[in-house]
């Protein structure tokens, strides 16, 4: 099996961190160029019989979403297609407007969308994360949430097994 994955989110979330750490060594391929018509290969990730490929799409920068958002076109719902999988990630911290303009784009996704809530190395008290992830469940429907340090590596595994499930 093979499927498509897009890494999602605004500036300095960590989503560069999250794909060095996921792909790491293991690191199959990776191109600046576009590999497809669509999305530009970042990297493959092989778990045992599933072939995970990491892209960018284009059309979910920040740039290009504010763009997208005032001329809306039918480009702009297509940035997606192709894509099995969605992970959006966003900081631990503070939902931000730049979240919100991403997360009008993620909606459009006609496939799952996991959100990674990044940074988690940063609290003291995991418990004081309980109203963060309760008021992004009402955002949208997620797939799942996932608390996660990608400079750690903390639950990087859990996040990882989940994109599985879904490719
Ligand atoms: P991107 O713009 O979404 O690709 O974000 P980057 O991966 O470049 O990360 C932005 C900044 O956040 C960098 O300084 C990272 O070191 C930092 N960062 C990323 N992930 C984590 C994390 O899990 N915990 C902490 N404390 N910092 C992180
Ligand atoms: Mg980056």
């Amino acid at each position: 099996r093979c499927g498509f994955v897009a890494i999602v989110g605004r500036p300095n979330v960590g989503k560069s961190t999250l794909l060095n750490h996921i792909l790491g060594q293991k690191l199959s391929i990776t191109s600046r160029k576009p590999q497809t018509t669509r999305h530009q290969i970042l990297g493959i990730k092989t778990l045992d019989d599933v072939q995970v490929v990491y892209v960018d799409t284009p059309g979910l920068h920040l740039k290009e979403v504010k763009a997208i958002n005032r001329f809306m076109n039918k480009a702009a719902s297509d940035a997606l297609k192709g894509v099995d999988l969605v992970v959006f990630v966003v900081d631990r911290q503070k939902w931000t407007d730049d979240d919100e303009l991403v997360l009008e784009k993620v909606k459009r996704a006609r496939c799952p969308v996991v959100l990674a809530v990044n940074k988690t190395d940063r609290i003291q008290d995991k418990t004081s994360l309980l109203p963060y992830l309760s008021e992004v469940s009402t955002k949208m429907e997620f797939a799942h949430i996932v608390p996660i340090s990608a400079e750690k590596g903390h639950n990087v595994d859990r996040l990882e097994e989940v994109v599985a499930s879904f490719v």
